[in-house]
């Protein structure tokens, strides 16, 4: 076994004798009763950004979904193709019933830093195909920041994006359902890594401010 693999067996070692077997009355709970998570997060894959460790949340607390640049694609119809984060997304607000749903966007995200990159370099791929559901934060970032240096045009389009995930979730009819009957909260949040801040997005100015 190899050392990176070593040091996951022995986490989980930890994990097992203290959090599960000596503080286990949480997770009696959670495996008799079920989960009943109130929130569904929306998260990147980047390694750096566990919505867990970032909300110091419990098992049970967050039902979370990660995948490349904590995308949401729009509505699409079920028959064709597959979908996994429209599937969680159903899972989480019809079954689950969550209270709110959180797109939880980051700095330097390497999903985002290939969307600005040169479309046809990745064109091929999954992943050039995945970044085009948010194609237009690229070119309104492009329009809008045109004098910025690279690193400045990928912070304002991983904000964008996370506006157009936002705005794809009202395209399910069962969001829009959740939001009208019971109030259900969508937000949207912004981790800059470098600095240690979290910015909401206000959906009614269409602008960021820092969460104190
Ligand atoms: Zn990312």
């Amino acid at each position: 076994m190899n050392k990176a693999l070593g040091k996951l067996i022995v986490g989980f070692r930890r994990f097992r004798d203290k959090s599960f077997h000596q503080e286990n009355l949480s997770y009696q709970k959670l495996v008799s009763q079920g989960q009943t998570p109130k929130t569904l997060l929306i998260g990147c894959s980047d390694s750096r950004v566990d919505p867990a460790i970032l909300t110091e949340a419990s098992s049970g607390e967050i039902f979370v979904i990660r995948n490349v640049a904590n995308l949401v694609p729009p509505c699409e119809p079920s028959g064709e193709g597959f979908h996994g984060t429209s599937s969680a997304l159903e899972f989480a607000v019809v079954n689950l019933k969550v209270e709110n749903i959180i797109v939880l966007g980051h700095r330097q995200c390497g999903g985002i830093r290939a969307l600005m990159a040169e479309p046809d370099a990745n064109s091929k791929g999954f992943i050039g195909q995945w970044m085009s559901i948010v194609g237009q934060a690229r070119q309104k970032v492009l329009a809008d920041h045109a004098q910025s240096d690279d690193e400045t045009k990928c912070r304002f389009a991983e904000m964008e994006s996370i506006k157009i995930s936002v705005k794809n979730l009202y395209t399910f009819p069962f969001i829009q359902e959740a939001v009208q009957s019971r109030h259900m909260n969508v937000i949207g949040v912004y981790f800059d890594i470098e600095r240690g801040e979290l910015w909401e997005f206000n959906q009614s100015n269409q602008e960021y401010r820092l969460i104190n």
